[in-house]
Order: structure tokens, then sequence, then C-alpha cells
């Protein structure tokens, strides 16, 4: 296995995400079966029988017997497939990103976490009927306004962007006053650093694949080096749309940008 490869809890009553590799260490949640959990750098002088993962944006341990690639586990299609997310609802699945994203994703987390900076990814893959949820606030629904973009025209929609926030004490913070402002700018720098680009000032905990152009993903020109978890969703989410901003071609009809 490695780094990014998805992995489906096979455990018929549920596996526990440890903190440390080894029985005794305190369990952070417990993952149902057929949970999907992505494998993460594996540190040094780790037992083989154990194996670092994210789960929903937490880290930790898993007994290495008890999960196997998705790709060898994925009968039926994903929950989010079979059952549209609720616009109201965000969804931090690793699944559903597209794997070139979802690696330097991943990467961000880890190095920011090691520099004892808390972030973890909040939102992933947004549904284009979130993103009129969302795009609504502040026009025609009270609140703030979250965001420029209409559906189809964030990356959100087609799992090339992520939103990352602050956890602390068991609770998500945005707060950027005093220390934690250095921690925002770390996010960026590391980051770009990744291949991502930040919105900044505007969505703050907002990273995208950079060196795309919106207007290709509309065309349904999509990065290349897709996988089935990210394109079986994102062709479900073309095929269901039924709103008035015009969806992609789904993608196979349109020849896929190079990777240079
Ligand atoms: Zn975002």
């Amino acid at each position: 296995m490695t780094v990014g490869t998805l992995l489906a809890v096979t455990a018929s009553s549920g596996l526990h995400l440890r903190a440390e590799p080894e029985k005794a260490a305190k369990s952070l949640r417990v993952l149902p079966t057929g949970a999907r959990v992505v494998e993460a750098e594996q540190q040094r002088g780790t037992p083989a029988e154990w194996v670092r993962v994210l789960a929903d944006g937490a880290q930790g341990f898993v007994a290495a017997t008890f999960v196997a690639p998705v790709a060898t586990v994925l009968a039926a299609p994903s929950r989010s497939m079979s059952q549209p997310i609720a616009p109201d609802r965000r969804s931090s699945d690793p699944l559903l990103l597209h794997p070139t994203f979802r690696a330097k994703a991943l990467a961000v987390v880890d190095a920011l976490n090691a520099e004892g900076i808390p972030f973890r990814l909040f939102e992933a893959y947004r549904a284009p009927s979130r993103q009129a949820y969302l795009y609504a606030q502040g026009r025609t629904r009270p609140g703030d306004i979250v965001t420029k973009a209409v559906p189809w025209a964030s990356y959100h929609q087609y799992g090339l962007a992520g939103d990352f926030v602050l956890f602390e004490d068991s609770r998500w913070s945005w707060d950027a006053a005093g220390h934690r402002r250095a921690w925002w700018d770390r996010l960026w720098v590391i980051g770009e650093e990744n291949g991502l680009e930040a919105l900044k000032r505007f969505e703050r905990p907002h990273l995208q694949l950079a060196r795309l152009e919106v207007g290709d993903l509309q065309a349904g020109r999509f990065p290349s080096g897709g996988d089935s978890s990210w394109l079986d969703n994102l062709v479900w989410q073309i095929e269901a749309w039924a709103g008035p901003e015009r969806a992609p071609p789904s993608p196979g009809e349109r020849p896929a940008l190079s990777d240079a």
C-alpha cells in the first residue's frame, strides 16, 4: 500500500482508530464497517501490523488486517452516490476528491500537523446543490455572504478544492487573531509549496489545485489521473443536476487535460 491509497474498513463490528500503534492506546473513534480511510505517511518504527491513516479529518492508527484497498472491496456505489449529501451538510470524505488534489490535501495537513499547527480537512467534495445553498446565503437567505461561486463555478464541484480549518480542543476554529494569524499564513505557504492556490482573505480556509481554469472544468476538461471513486461521484452529480446552471459534459465525453 502507498500514501493516498483509499482503504475500507473490513472488520465486521467496526474498527478502533487509535492514537498510537498499539492495542492499549487511546481509541479516537470507532470506524464503522465499510468506512473509508486514506493511508497516510507511515512513521519510522511503526509495527507492520499497524497502518497510519486519515479518517474524516482525524489521524491515527488502525490494525492492518482489518482494512483493504477500496478498489478490491468497492462493489456497490458509495453512500454519497446513492444518497446525495443534504445541502446543509458538508462532506470531508477524501474518497470523492480527485486523486491529485487528494494527495496534496493530505500532504498539506500532514506538514502543518508536523509543525504543531492543528489544521484538518473540514470540507472536501461539495455537491452543486450545496453550492447553490451556500450561494443563497446572504442573498436570498439570511447570513453573511460565504461564496462568490454559483454551482459548477467552484473547484469544490470537481473534487479539486478543500477547506482547511483549525481543530483545537475538539472544536473547529476559524480564529485568525493573535498567534493563529501565522498559522493561516502557513496554510497558504505550505499549500502553495504543494501546488495548491489559496483564495486567502476572501475564503481563508480554501485551497484548490493551481494552474487550472474553471472554464476548462465547466467544459468537461478535467485533470488526468482520476480514479473510479472520484469519477463515479462526479458522473453521478452531473447526471443528477437539475438546477439552472449548466453542468459540464460527463467525463469521458471529452479528452482529459494533460499532466503538463
Ligand atoms: Zn472552499
